[in-house]
């Protein structure tokens, strides 16, 4: 059997999504930009995608920018504005539990003279109000806050975050990648400046973002080049790519409620089974406020890469953190900002499900963890100590 629980990671592209894109790689292949029909005809199907997401998001077609991706969006919003208001301070608040794509471009600015706040994190991986009112000065000139992590899923209080930067005269950006195929999210409403999506993550394809940015909100640009974007954002468009993104965006919406009743479902019946079956574990996350796709367990005295060795030998495809640092043996800043033990959140593992897993897949997955969580238990001189043994560290 082979299972797929990575959605946090990334999505398949739905068909209905691939169709969408089809004719825009071979017959309606032309530049965005050219001045010809066949230019004409891509510009159209951008307008269309463009004034899609825009209804989506509830702001103007003229607020969306196209990019290539979540990691894009989020290294735009933050130096972008950090840049373009550095005369008025030069002090940028990020939460520790960021992704890699505000992560890094924090130390950037770290590293040319920008001062960076990390905001603290509670043991379920939730940002407090009190801690921006805290940390927040007259130098502020950017507030970013991911609306729900991608390796445990808390939600954040985003709206109530953006009124306090804005009282104090700072921009607000929220990373919304992992938020945006289960919440019903308008801009507006929530009241933020700037806003990253990304469609890999809600079955469209890869390589192709959106960034929202308010009207009257000014920012550097990232990419230079040409004038594609309304000159904000260079590069020829990727057409087909933009039509997928706003073709699962779309659907994604349509078929909200029902997909969050059936993904929780599948993940409610994963986390009963594991906290059950299992011993020695504990659950990384906040389940009052979090989205239905990720369930993150700690597995005490085993490495999670030996879990996840074992688990993708039985075809199980999951993850230890996020996608984009798993390839590292650091342990996870999320779970350390947490204030999980190192040595605990080194057995950790991320299961996200998305709407094409089935109840057998998951219990499939459950057997298989007992089986490889025994196992590595029984190779475990941590776990021979536990129970009593004589092993000499
Ligand atoms: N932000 C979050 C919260 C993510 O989970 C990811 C991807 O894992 C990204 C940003 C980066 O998006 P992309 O893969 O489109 O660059």
């Amino acid at each position: 059997m082979k299972v797929y629980a990575d959605c946090a990671a990334s999505t398949p592209c739905d068909e209905a999504v691939l169709q969408a894109m089809l004719p825009y790689f071979t017959k309606e292949f032309g530049n965005a930009h050219s001045q010809h029909a066949f230019g004409r005809e891509s510009a159209c199907a951008l307008d269309t995608a463009r004034d899609t997401v825009a209804r989506i998001l509830g702001c103007k077609s003229n607020e969306v920018y196209f990019t290539s991706g979540g990691t894009e969006s989020d290294n735009w919003a933050l130096k972008g504005t950090a840049l373009h208001r550095k005369n008025k301070g030069k002090h940028v608040i990020i939460s520790s539990i960021e992704h890699h794509g505000i992560l890094t471009p924090a130390e950037w600015l770290e590293q040319s003279g920008f001062r960076v706040t990390r905001l603290p994190v509670d043991n379920t991986g939730l940002v407090h109000v009190e801690d921006l009112e805290k940390y927040i000065d007259d130098q502020t000139t950017i507030v970013s806050v991911m609306y729900a992590n991608n390796e445990v899923g808390t939600i954040q209080p985003i709206k109530e975050l953006a009124e306090v930067a804005h009282r104090h005269g700072a921009l607000f950006h929220t990373d919304c990648v992992q938020a945006i195929p289960y919440m019903n999210i308008n801009v507006s409403e929530l009241n933020v400046d700037l806003l990253t999506i990304s469609a890999h993550k809600f079955y469209g394809p890869k390589g192709a973002g959106v960034l929202y940015v308010r009207n009257g909100v000014k920012l550097d640009k990232l990419i230079c080049g040409g004038g594609q974007e309304r000159s904000q954002r260079a590069g020829t468009v990727n057409v087909p790519a933009m039509v997928g993104l706003a073709k699962a965006l779309e659907l994604s919406r349509e078929n909200l409620e029902k997909n969050n009743a059936y993904i929780a479902s599948l993940r409610d019946h994963f986390e009963q089974r594991v906290e059950k079956e299992i011993p020695y574990i504990r659950q990384n996350g906040n389940k009052n406020h979090r989205i239905p796709s990720i369930a993150n367990y700690s597995f005490e005295f085993v490495e999670g890469e030996g879990i996840l060795m074992l688990l993708d030998f039985n075809g199980i495809a999951v993850s230890s953190g996020s996608a984009c640092s798993s390839g590292s043996l650091d342990p996870s800043h999320v779970l350390l900002a947490m204030g999980v033990p190192i040595e605990v959140s080194h057995g950790s593992i991320r299961f996200s499900f998305g709407k094409h897993n089935t109840m057998e897949e998951v219990d499939y997955i459950v057997d298989k963890l007992k089986e490889t969580i025994t196992r590595l238990r029984e190779m475990s001189p941590l776990f021979d100590l536990k129970k009593g043994g004589t092993y000499n560290v």
